[in-house]
């Protein structure tokens, strides 16, 4: 199939699900009713095939260019059909499983999280380990033919759902650094895992604190090289800052297409929209490409920290905009659309914080990009 008649066919078949598949929005949709829909939605689309295109065969996919599984990312976010943060951690965990997992291990279980049956998490960030990550301190000691895992992780996304870890653990020395990390893929359902939600600014438990007690991992679990997992990280982060946030630009470009179209008379700046919607799609333009290069099959770097600072200046513009057009809204809630506001404006405060901070994403583009070097 190319990717016109994946469009063609996938927008009509939404057209047809469009009453099965809409979300839900308001204060009395519940985060569980959000990850409830979103299993859902992949599993209707998985079911249907559309969610196969583009990933690889032998991961349970229909292989394909890879543009088509952004198309259907695209079009679920334009419709309202899923809520871009939570939709994104396959496209953030998928491709590193691929690359790195034992085939036999990846074929296994990605099917599982394209279909919605299982949610993953990523287990990187610990309480004195966020933008300094190669400094991490949760432990993984050899016991035979497997690992026993002692610390702590934090900020650990969507962990009390989740079915499985992709974990970064400490396995050499602690001055080791970056080269002392290995990566393990972690059952979730494990003897001396706690997991304990956080209650984000948003009011949504959407990310925990996850604490491990001389847990059991099989090393058939050990995602790449012992002592190897800063490639993993390596690998993963771009995703993260790049092709996993494609579909938010559909989302941004639905908000304030929204925002146009309810907006009380006079209440919008035209100077100030103007300069919005300019960056909406210069954020548009540049992940559209990232979605092309990752389609011809180069290897994504540093260069997707421009992909990330856009995205956080933008969804973070959108939403001052929106903020001055519907003050009581960002400030109140209210009703379903009163609270999206509300939630929206909320949740982008964090857009310069999630996947490595704004300060650090520039801190990436001077040195690696621009080779302003360090200073000396
Ligand atoms: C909504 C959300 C979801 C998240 N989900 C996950 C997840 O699923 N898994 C996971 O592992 N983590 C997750 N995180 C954590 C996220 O990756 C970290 O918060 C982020 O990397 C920053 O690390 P930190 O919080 O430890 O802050 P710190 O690293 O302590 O930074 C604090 C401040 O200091 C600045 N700073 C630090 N070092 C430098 C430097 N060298 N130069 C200039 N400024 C610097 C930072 O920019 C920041 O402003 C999530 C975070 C959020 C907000």
């Amino acid at each position: 199939m190319d990717l016109q008649e994946f469009r063609t066919g996938l927008d009509a078949w939404l057209d047809e699900h469009e009453p099965e598949l809409a979300a839900g929005f308001g204060p009395e949709v519940s985060f569980d009713a959000e990850m409830a829909h979103l299993s859902k939605v992949k599993r209707m689309t998985f079911d249907a095939g559309w969610m196969r295109w583009g990933w690889p065969e032998r991961v349970g996919g229909l292989g394909g260019s890879t543009l088509m599984r952004a198309y259907l990312g695209e079009a679920l976010a334009a419709r309202d059909m899923i809520e871009p943060g939570i939709y994104s951690m396959t496209e953030v965990l998928a491709p590193t499983m691929i690359g790195f997992a034992r085939p036999e291990l990846a074929a296994e279980m990605v099917p599982r999280l394209l279909r919605g049956d299982e949610t993953w998490c990523q287990g990187f960030s610990e309480p004195s380990t966020g933008s300094n990550l190669g400094s991490l301190a949760c432990r993984a000691r050899r016991d035979g033919d497997a690992w026993r895992v002692s610390g702590q992780k934090v900020w650990t996304s969507l962990a009390q759902y989740a079915h499985r870890c992709v974990l970064l653990t400490r396995t050499g020395p602690p001055e080791s650094g970056s080269r002392g990390i290995t990566a393990l893929f972690v059952d979730m359902d494990s003897p001396g895992i706690t997991v304990r939600p956080i209650r984000a600014l948003h009011g949504r438990d959407e990310f925990c604190e996850v604490f491990f007690d001389d847990v059991r991992v099989p090393d058939d679990r050990r995602l790449g090289e012992v002592d190897g997992g800063w490639a993993i990280a390596m690998d993963l982060l771009p995703y993260e800052r790049s092709t996993s946030l494609w579909h938010r630009s559909a989302y941004l470009r639905q908000r304030l297409g929204h925002l146009l179209a309810s907006a009380p008379e006079g209440a919008l700046d035209p100077a100030e929209l103007g300069e919005v919607v300019q960056m909406a799609f210069a954020f548009h333009a540049r992940s559209r490409a990232t979605q092309h290069r990752m389609a011809r099959g180069e290897r994504l770097g540093p260069e997707t920290s421009i992909d990330k600072v856009l995205l956080a200046t933008t969804e973070q513009a959108v939403f001052d905009l929106v903020a001055g057009a519907v003050p009581a809204a960002v400030a109140l809630g209210g009703d379903a659309d009163g609270d999206r506001w509300r939630t929206g404006f909320l949740y982008s405060r964090a857009a310069t914080i999630y996947g490595g901070s704004a300060e650090i994403q520039r801190d990436i583009i001077a040195r690696r990009l621009l080779d302003l070097g360090d200073g000396r």
